[in-house]
């Protein structure tokens, strides 16, 4: 990524820096976690159902674009559960056999949280199918004529695979995972709730009319909540008395060149580039990014997802085109 924006899904250096702070907004049960309703419904009785029978849960795959809440759900179902959580991700793990040493070191209930679980490589995703199914790992010992082939039992595991895009699952992967579900975009009204919350936890006064504000802007995702509410607080700490109210809001945004739909300069200078080049007609993928100087994954797992949410960006079977609202936002931006 060119340049580290502030409405960016990933997490950034300073979300690690503070760290502590992190850790302490992420819920930690269902009662924290906010929205999701239809997500958490169902997950509640399959761990209900788990435990009852003293099982392990059946593995889940959760998806839907970055920073929706994914990891913290996975934590919140190993609490539940009562059970250890591990944490990696498809690209973390690079041959079989660090798969294999992760999946022997678990123990009967643990819970293995794989992110970016599209990205995991053949020769270990292979190996994970036989564990998913009868918690069974074939390793091959020696090399060469010598070489045999050994089936290892591992202990009763739930794998909770997170991914942006189901599409680039293989199909053998995606049925092994007995719940899939998709984390939606958030309502304004739960994304003002955990700015409150989040607030709350750190400590910050904010008016109802900041958090509104500041949840109009927040791109439907709690993470990019959480990260301008820390943005705001820290302008109202060096140039007032601290309180978060609408005026502070109001200008910290200025500040940092976020406009009322959320959209941040990189992503209009995308939707100017492509009403400029291309009109209202469909433009490839690899095209935008040419003409953005972004890889081509980013656009279309980070960015992408908000702007056709927000009916900015269409796809057709020709590519992406800008739509009448994107034209006029942008008109509307440089009167
Ligand atoms: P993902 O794994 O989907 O990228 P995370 O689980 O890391 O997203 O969530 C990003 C941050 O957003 C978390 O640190 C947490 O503080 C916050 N968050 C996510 N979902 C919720 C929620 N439902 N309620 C409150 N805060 C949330």
């Amino acid at each position: 990524m060119p340049v580290e924006r502030i409405i960016d899904t990933v997490a950034h250096e300073d979300d690690r820096d503070e760290q502590a702070v992190e850790i302490s907004l992420r819920p930690t049960s269902f009662a924290e976690y906010i929205g999701q309703e239809r997500l958490k419904t169902n997950l509640k009785l399959a761990i209900d159902a788990a435990k009852k029978r003293g099982e392990a849960m059946d593995h889940v795959l959760l998806y839907g674009p970055p920073g929706l809440g994914k990891t913290t759900m996975a934590g919140i179902i190993a609490h539940e559960m009562g059970a250890n959580l591990r944490i990696t991700s498809g690209p973390a793990i690079e041959k079989a056999g660090d798969l294999a040493s992760i999946l022997t070191n678990l123990a009967d209930g643990d819970v293995l949280f794989i992110d970016e679980i599209h990205r995991l490589r053949r020769a270990v995703e292979e190996i994970l199918y036989s564990a998913m199914e009868d918690y069974k790992l074939d390793i091959v010992i020696g090399k060469g004529p010598a070489a045999r082939s050994v089936r290892l039992d591992l202990p009763k595991f739930t794998i909770i695979g997170a991914t942006t895009r189901t599409g680039s699952l293989a199909a053998p992967l995606r049925d092994r995972f007995g719940h899939q579900y998709r984390l939606e975009y958030y309502q304004g009204s739960e994304i003002q709730q955990i700015i409150e919350r989040a607030a709350r936890i750190l400590d910050s006064k904010i008016t109802p009319e900041a958090s509104e504000l500041l949840s109009a802007r927040s791109r439907l995702t709690p993470r990019i909540a959480n990260r301008l509410l820390k943005r705001v607080r820290d302008y109202a700490d060096v140039n007032g008395d601290g309180i978060i109210d609408q005026p502070t809001t109001s200008r910290a945004l200025e500040l940092l060149d976020i406009d009322e739909l959320g959209l941040d300069p990189a992503d209009r200078n995308m939707l100017q580039l492509m009403i400029e080049n291309y009109d209202d007609r469909p433009v490839g993928l690899t095209t935008i990014a040419a003409l953005t100087g972004d890889e081509a994954s980013t656009i279309e797992d980070f960015y992408e997802p908000y702007l056709m949410q927000l009916g900015l960006i269409e796809r057709t079977p020709r590519g992406r085109r800008a739509t009448m609202k994107a034209r006029e936002h942008i008109r509307k931006q440089k009167d």
